[in-house]
């Protein structure tokens, strides 16, 4: 592809997945707020713009990885937005902002002739940098064939999930709130197994060859919790996700007991911490009230 693509929001997540692209052999205009971001984006080849407004008059098809629902609709929408923009077509989110939010922002980009594409991504910072997370894709079917060949540069799988805005949102959410609620049901299941005497490794062996298995037994206890690592994902963010979910299950009359007991226990390790901690800590949480050692139980892998 010879035309530039966009690229705002170059953080945990968008910068390797810009970096996977530019070593593709894609041109981007990358955009972001932090300092030091431009210089590292443009020791890899890119461009940079000043704001998503220029992003947007210089590049047809524009990508996005923003932290939360409000960034998303003031890059997109707000002054010195993309909309507006001289050769914005198709706007992809990479971001996770939960189906209301991707729906508002489709139908007003659409009143600028934007196409708005959903496709968050699962995989974490590690699949990011490896080029290998999982992409989410809905909107018009054109518009997802034409963006397809980029993002099978970012992720191994991509699935094409639907033709509506919203629709890659929710199955991220669904996504992400199983993972979180693994992560809170295998903590407390691991104490009680640590707590009565079982060695941690061998209770994960164990439940990974049993039906007890599930991506915390898998990734994050015996990558993160047991050897003390963080999980590389933030916990505000975790929560934003679990609400995002909580929240859509709710509006659509589905109780939610495990989803809002996920939730409280997010919203208790944040009022024990603050927002600015590791997903990690919600570990740290469940093993203060259990009593036993799960946060650095086993020594690191050096
Ligand atoms: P991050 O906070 O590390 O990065 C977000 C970047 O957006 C920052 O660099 C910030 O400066 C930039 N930004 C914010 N507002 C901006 C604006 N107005 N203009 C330009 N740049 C702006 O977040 P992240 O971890 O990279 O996550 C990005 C998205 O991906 C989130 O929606 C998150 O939920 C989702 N996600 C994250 C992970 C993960 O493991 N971190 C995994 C899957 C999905």
């Amino acid at each position: 592809m010879t035309e530039a693509i966009g690229f705002v929001g170059l953080g945990n997540m968008g910068f390797p997945m810009s970096s996977c692209l530019l070593k593709a052999g894609y041109k981007l205009v990358g955009c972001d707020l932090s300092p030091g971001v431009r210089e590292r984006f443009e020791a890899l080849g890119g461009a940079w713009a000043a704001t998503p407004r220029e992003v947007a008059d210089r590049c047809r098809i524009v990508m996005a990885s923003l932290p939360t629902p409000q960034a998303v609709e003031r890059v997109a929408l707000g002054d010195g937005g993309l909309a507006g923009g001289k050769a914005i077509q198709i706007f992809v989110d990479l971001s996770t902002t939960g189906p209301r939010t991707a729906k508002a922002v489709a139908a007003r980009l659409a009143e600028h002739g934007v196409v708005a594409l959903d496709a968050p991504v699962s995989g974490g910072v590690y699949g990011a940098v490896k080029g290998a997370l999982t992409v989410m894709l809905s909107g018009p079917p054109e518009a997802r064939a034409e963006v397809e060949p980029a993002l099978r540069m970012i992720g191994k799988n991509v699935f094409h999930v639907g033709a509506e805005a919203g629709m890659g949102q929710v199955m991220k959410l669904v996504n992400n709130l199983l993972s979180a609620t693994a992560l809170a049901a295998t903590c407390e299941a691991m104490a009680v197994g640590i707590k009565s005497g079982l060695d941690p490794l061998t209770m994960l062996s164990v439940l990974n060859a049993s039906t007890g298995n599930n991506s915390a037994t898998q990734q994050k206890m015996p990558q993160c919790v047991l050897p003390g690592q963080p999980i590389g994902f933030g916990l505000e963010l975790s929560m934003k996700d679990v609400t995002l979910c909580v929240d859509e299950g709710e509006a659509l009359g589905i109780p939610m007991w495990s989803g809002n007991t996920t939730r409280q226990i997010w919203q208790h390790a944040i009022s024990q911490g603050g927002p600015n901690q590791d997903m990690v800590e919600v570990a740290r949480t469940i093993e203060k009230w259990a009593g036993v050692k799960l946060f650095g139980a086993v020594p690191a892998k050096t």
